[in-house]
């Protein structure tokens, strides 16, 4: 469904998310979202959601040894769990988003929750690593009635994703296909460091398609940039 609504407010870059924003398959009714960036540049932004996790420090690893960014989407409740690993995350230089607190389906939920949900999000992000967020990636990518004014009122801008990697229940080779057989100029790229709000979750199917697709994407060619950098490019 394509948005025919300009961000009112809020945005996370001005003119340029604005000009991504109606373009984005998002919904007018409840709020706005891009799901890429521009087509002219040869560069890409590789994001995390469900974060952080115990093994969240193994993708920093991979993403530093070759010198790239990334953006996280932390759930606030694992910031909460495991506030140093969401430290090193912003230590490490690379952009923060907001996934909600409890990731929660907010579909039949109140207004009022949504919100309360996701300033939890953004307070807890905000405390433990010093980085107010500005985008946010709905849980389950699931948009409902009041999440619009609520990112208005948060000042976050929606992001969902070009390329899924279904990183939760496939095995590495299957989402380093899926994702090198999608990717194109200006995809957003999604994985999970982290499986919803479990303890301790295996994610070694994750580590291991990051440790094979990044040589991948920077032998074709790509930049790797967060999603401020893709979406709101200064040069
Ligand atoms: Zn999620």
């Amino acid at each position: 469904m394509i948005s025919a609504l300009p961000i009112a407010g809020g945005s996370a870059c001005g003119v340029a998310a604005m000009a991504w924003a109606v373009r984005g398959r998002a919904s007018a009714v409840f709020g706005p979202s891009v799901w890429r960036g521009p087509r002219e540049r040869r560069a890409v932004a590789l994001t995390f959601d469900d974060g952080p996790s115990e093994d969240t420090p193994r993708i920093l690893e991979i993403l530093a040894a070759h010198g790239v960014p990334a953006t996280f989407f932390p759930c606030g409740a694992n910031v909460a769990r495991l506030p140093a690993v969401a430290r090193a995350v912003a230590q490490a230089r690379h952009e923060i988003g907001n996934h909600g607190y409890a990731h929660p389906l907010c579909c039949f939920r109140s207004s009022r929750f949504i919100e309360a949900d996701m300033a939890r999000a953004q307070q807890v992000i905000l405390e433990h690593t010093g980085l107010r967020p500005v985008w946010f990636r709905a849980p389950y990518g699931v948009r409902w009635f009041g999440m619009r004014r609520a990112q208005r009122r948060l000042r976050l801008q929606g992001v969902t994703w070009t390329v899924m990697g279904y990183d939760w229940n496939s095995r590495a080779e299957a989402i380093v296909e899926r994702m090198a057989g999608r990717v194109a100029n200006g995809a957003i790229l999604c994985l999970h460091d982290g499986r919803e709000l479990r303890g301790q979750p295996d994610i070694g199917a994750t580590i291991e398609a990051v440790r094979r697709l990044l040589p991948l994407l920077l032998e074709r060619g790509y930049k790797l940039e967060t999603v401020s950098q893709l979406l709101c490019p200064t040069t």
